[in-house]
């Protein structure tokens, strides 16, 4: 039996939609999620069957970084997914009624169930301490330390995990409290909802008197959403009014987000706090503790190489961990470095990489070899500079988009010098274990800083 690609993808939907469903009312997901059906899966694309053209926007304005994470990605960083409209069944008067008891029945709060993994224990804070101390004080004393919590952070690091953990610890210590957590796109689900039903005041009263403590989870999508910004804003303000806690989360902080100056004041209020890619040591502990709760057997040897491998998202090296687990069930085998390996390149393979400018490489490989930029850019060849040039224009090959040509310009060499230099440093990286950690650390903080 070999590793199955396609099996792979198979798993790639699910587990989006497995993810997805977690996160969006039941509702949304049997209006937008559940009607798709997977038409054609290859390792590089993967096609969709939709109802009608609706659903497309609707996956791709809402929830592009998780089928980012979860799916093949294109070379511009686009989810490789085709769309095919169904062709419209016969007019059938059944299809509407069918559609309509769910609705009613969820009506009229489009709450988010907790997610029951993501609590404060099974959060590993090392890099993130600082985060998951404002989280656990907010939870220990809703309303009373930071409000509200403005918790921002780049995709897959965490900041749902911390904000279900607070709702899970503010349940069990204050029994009394009722937490709503919700994220924007139900929000407004139950806004038209009630605007819908003429019931916009039910659903005021609703937040201002049945409501203690409000989880939003993704805020970054109130943007350009003016019509419903207005609304949200005067819910925290009644919120903070009442001093019942508010926690927010965002892929930005507040002063970059397209809002209202007068919301952004508000959310600016309390606690901002940033939320950081885990460095190599609390990336480890949390690969060990993944494959802990899943029974599998890593070693640290093997949990390092894939840290090593897995800078930018919490997501990705639970993916790693979830792939290896189901490979070594399947296969019945050990988890070994080939096994990893392949893993690691399946997972890598769509990763979309970050816009990372010639600049950044160059001022990091300077630091990591206390050389000067200029020299860099120069055309010294002694040696103790000839390296770190070559070393930035292998890292530019990897970790940027460009063609040769374009790298040939940015650094004003021949294309054949270009490709030496590549040529080179893969050699010197295979003899030389020092220059090896140092070309990794570079890499490491370029991509931190990006
Ligand atoms: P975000 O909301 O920032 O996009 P999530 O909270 O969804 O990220 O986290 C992505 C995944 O990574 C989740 O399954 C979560 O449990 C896991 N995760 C993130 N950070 C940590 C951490 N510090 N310890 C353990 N698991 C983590
Ligand atoms: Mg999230």
């Amino acid at each position: 039996m070999t590793l199955c690609d396609t099996c792979d993808n198979t798993s790639c939907w699910d587990q989006f939609l497995l993810f997805i469903k977690g996160r969006i009312s039941a509702t949304a997901f049997g209006n937008w999620l559940a009607p798709i059906k997977t038409l054609e899966i290859s390792e590089s694309e993967i096609t969709l069957e939709i109802p009608n053209i609706f659903v497309k926007e609707y996956l791709l304005s809402n929830h592009k970084e998780e089928l980012c994470a979860f799916l093949p990605v294109t070379g511009q960083g686009e989810p490789a997914l085709t769309f095919i409209v169904s062709r419209p069944s016969k007019p059938k008067t059944s299809s509407l009624k069918a559609v309509t008891p769910e609705v009613k029945k969820e009506f009229p709060s489009h709450h988010i169930k907790l997610n029951e993994g993501y609590t404060f224990n099974h959060f590993i804070d090392g890099t993130n301490q600082f985060v998951k101390s404002a989280a656990m004080g907010v939870a220990n004393r809703p309303g009373k330390s930071y409000n509200p919590l403005f918790i921002h952070g780049d995709v897959g690091l965490g900041k749902t995990h911390l904000l279900h953990s607070i709702g899970h610890h503010v349940s069990q210590m204050h029994k009394k409290l009722r937490v709503q957590c919700i994220t924007t796109e139900a929000f407004i689900n139950d806004l038209v909802d009630h605007l819908k039903n003429k019931s916009v005041e039910r659903m005021k009263r609703f937040y201002r008197k049945e409501v203690d403590v409000l989880l939003f989870d993704d805020i970054q999508f109130l943007q350009n959403r003016r019509n419903f910004e207005e609304e949200f804003e005067n819910t925290i303000e009644t919120f903070i009014n009442q001093n019942k806690q508010i926690v927010i989360t965002s892929d930005k902080p507040p002063k970059d987000l397209k809002l209202s100056s007068r919301m952004i004041a508000r959310m600016e209020w309390g606690l901002v706090a940033r939320i950081e890619p885990p460095d190599l040591e609390t990336r480890v502990a949390i690969l060990q503790h993944k494959a802990q709760q899943k029974s599998l057997s890593l070693s640290n040897d093997l949990a390092f190489h894939i840290a090593e491998q897995i800078h930018q998202n919490v997501r990705q090296l639970e993916g790693a961990v979830n792939r290896l687990s189901a490979h070594s069930r399947l296969l019945d085998v050990k988890v070994s470095e080939e096994l990893v390996n392949h893993t690691l390149k399946e997972i890598l393979r769509y990763t979309p990489k970050t816009k990372i400018s010639i600049d950044q490489i160059l001022s990091e490989v300077a630091k990591t070899f206390h050389v000067a930029v200029e020299d860099l850019k120069g055309s010294r060849r002694t040696k103790d500079i000839a390296i770190p040039r070559q070393v930035a224009m292998y890292l530019a090959s990897r970790l940027m988009q460009g063609t040769l040509q374009q790298m040939s310009e940015a650094f004003q060499k021949a294309h054949s010098t270009v490709l030496h230099a590549i040529k080179n440093i893969e050699k010197k990286m295979g003899e030389d274990r020092m220059l090896k950690e140092q070309i990794k650390l570079a890499e490491q903080q370029i991509l931190y800083r990006s």
